[in-house]
């Protein structure tokens, strides 16, 4: 399970080393592929990896000591004895943080060849990728979002935060988010379209905050955050709301968490909780494919990516989401092309 506890990663538990060697060429009769990583993302549930799970899951593994962590990421086949795949074939799927990595079979596999190279390549780790598929399932699968609804995110800023409260503005929802500073909140409000954003930093009574925000109560909340926000949303819920829990990373560097004191709120107003994980809804991809993708091409959705040049800058770039370093997607680029 996605577990809270233990010490929060820091940069110097990852090291940028220079010695392990590739072979630029794949096994005949192996079926596996070379990729050139290209770019890497970085994801909350990364930190996570970095512990020991007691109970290890299909959804989160460790990371093995010594050995390039493992991440989603876009890359170029370089060479490939798999049937799937061509040399010169862009891909995004689980890779290894490295310049290249040899991939098995099954590797392989789980990879989605990238067709549509009309956008940044690099929106295959975010908005074109699991982060997109996150927000888009956790919004219209488990949010059931209704036209004229009051839609409040948390992390609104994120990769996934900023996505789920353009897709609220499309659906004609009206949309609060709340970020972590002011420059995160002025990008919210003008460029992304956001109906009003708070500091969440500043304006610490949430409750009050967001009795203010919505005077009419809170139909749908997108949580990226939980504890002390969640808490606040509950008291503030319209009857019939729904939550969708997506991630709590405000929870997870704890070693004891804060606690969720109001749930009792959920059971008079009628309000569905319901946690999820992406890897649950894959086979969404193509028909939200068909979704996003017009609306980037027509600039109806705005994609704000945070860019990190060169591997050396990973282990920074990778612990720095957990304390809002980045604004928009972190990625990191390897190379371009
Ligand atoms: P983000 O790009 O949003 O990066 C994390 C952001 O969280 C930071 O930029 C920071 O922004 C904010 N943050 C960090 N610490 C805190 C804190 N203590 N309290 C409040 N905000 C904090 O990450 P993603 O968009 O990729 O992920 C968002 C959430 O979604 C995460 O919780 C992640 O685990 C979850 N997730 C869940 C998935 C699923 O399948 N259920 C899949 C993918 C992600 P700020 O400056 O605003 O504080």
């Amino acid at each position: 399970d996605y577990v809270t506890g233990g010490a929060s990663p820091k940069e110097s538990d990852l090291e940028v080393i220079s010695n392990r060697t590739i072979k630029l060429n794949v096994p005949h009769g192996s079926n596996g592929l070379l990729l050139k990583n290209l770019y890497l993302s970085c994801d909350p549930y990364m930190h996570a990896c970095m512990h020991k799970f007691e109970n290890p899951s299909i959804d989160f593994v460790s990371f093995t000591p010594g050995l390039p962590i493992r991440g989603y990421g876009v890359g170029k086949v370089v060479d490939s004895d798999h049937p799937k795949f061509k040399k010169g074939d862009f891909v995004w799927g689980k890779t290894g943080w490295e310049e290249y990595s040899l991939l098995s079979t099954s590797e392989a596999e789980a990879l989605f060849k990238i067709d549509h190279t009309d956008v940044p390549l690099s929106y295959y780790t975010g908005i074109l990728g699991v982060t997109g598929i996150t927000a888009y399932a956790g919004f219209f699968e488990i949010c059931s979002p209704r036209k004229g609804e009051y839609v409040f995110v948390s992390a609104a800023s994120g990769a996934v935060g900023q996505l789920v409260g353009q897709f609220a503005k499309l659906m004609g929802c009206y949309v609060v988010g709340c970020a972590g500073s002011k420059q995160k909140v002025d990008l919210l409000k003008n460029k992304l379209g956001f109906d009003e954003v708070f500091n969440y930093k500043e304006e610490t009574n949430f409750e009050a905050t967001l009795t203010r925000c919505f005077p009419e109560g809170i139909d749908i909340y997108f949580d990226n955050v939980g504890g002390k926000m969640l808490d606040a949303v509950l008291v503030n819920m319209r009857r019939n709301g729904r939550i969708a829990l997506c991630g709590m990373i405000s929870e997870v560097q704890k070693d004891t968490p804060e606690g969720v004191y109001n749930l009792i709120r959920a059971i008079g107003k009628r309000v569905r909780l319901e946690g999820f994980i992406m890897n649950d809804y894959l086979h969404l991809y193509p028909k939200y494919l068909e979704f996003v993708l017009p609306s980037i091409r027509e600039g109806k959705i705005v994609y704000l990516e945070d860019l990190a040049y060169g591997l050396e800058n990973g282990p920074s770039a990778l612990i720095g989401i957990l304390s809002g370093r980045n604004i928009g997607k972190q990625v990191v680029v390897v190379a371009k092309e």
